[in-house]
């Protein structure tokens, strides 16, 4: 079978710091070496609604504060699409800046509170200029049975690595789910020791990283949860060699100590 995948990127121009577009070119190319054939939408502010209904899988960068009032602008007029397509267990991953605007709401440093798309139940607030932003590499242990099970069985990763840089601090509500627990570094907030947040196969997370490149069990998660979603059926994927992958996550675990 002739697999096909529209990935939809949330604004490219705005949202894509810290190598966040690694991310991408991960779902590309493990697709790509799996003979799936995929096709970037951009998402922006000339992409027309009727555009985003054949999205397979979303992805969204870190942005700051200043670029995230820009998109939220736009991003309100896509909002009902955008929640249609997670509550149909579309596939998301949304890194740092972007879940902070797919939560309730966002304070930033300075100015007035972004309203989000109410995807997540967290709200983040930027406690002001002046405070420390949190940075460094990270090691966590995602919470892999706050993931839906699919066939692809990701109980093997127990730890995730990858960098951050936020000011802004995000707090889980009632409902939300915890996507990893901090084991080095700061996570969704340096104190509650929850990293990310997740929502049906939505992955919110503060690691940058980029993230796929350093864990592709991620990728290959999003990926077949994607093929799932669209071809209602089983899907197993072609194992492909990690071997170069396991080496950079394990050289970021020793530089922080810690054994995964
Ligand atoms: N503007 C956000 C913050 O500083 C997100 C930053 C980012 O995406 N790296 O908290």
């Amino acid at each position: 079978m002739n697999y096909k995948l529209t990935i939809g990127w949330l604004y490219p121009q705005l949202m894509s710091t810290y190598g966040d577009r690694g991310n991408m070119l991960v779902l590309q190319k493990r697709c790509e070496w799996r003979g799936i054939k995929t096709t970037v939408t951009q998402i922006d502010q000339a992409t027309k609604i009727q555009d985003l209904s054949s999205i397979d899988l979303l992805f969204g960068g870190g942005a700051q504060d200043r670029e995230q009032e820009i998109v939220m602008k736009d991003l309100c007029k896509k909002k009902q699409t955008i929640k249609a397509l997670i509550e149909n267990d579309i596939p998301a991953l949304f890194v740092c800046g972007a879940p902070q605007l797919m939560g309730k709401y966002y304070e930033p440093a300075e100015g007035k509170r972004i309203e989000g798309l109410g995807i997540f139940d967290i709200i983040s607030k930027h406690p002001g200029p002046k405070q420390d932003r949190l940075i460094g590499n990270v090691v966590a242990k995602i919470q892999t049975n706050n993931l839906v099970p699919i066939t692809y069985n990701l109980s093997p990763i127990t730890s995730i690595v990858g960098f951050e840089n936020h000011g802004g601090r995000t707090y889980l509500g009632k409902t939300a789910k915890p996507f990893a627990k901090v084991v080095k570094g700061f996570g969704n907030n340096g104190v509650d020791g929850t990293e990310g947040v997740v929502y049906k196969n939505a992955i919110g997370s503060y690691l940058h990283g980029p993230l796929l490149p350093k864990n592709p069990q991620i990728a290959d998660w999003l990926i077949t949860k994607a093929l799932e979603v669209k071809y209602k059926k089983q899907i197993e994927l072609k194992p492909l060699d990690d071997l170069l992958e396991e080496k950079a996550k394990q050289a970021i675990a020793n530089r922080l100590g810690v054994r995964v």
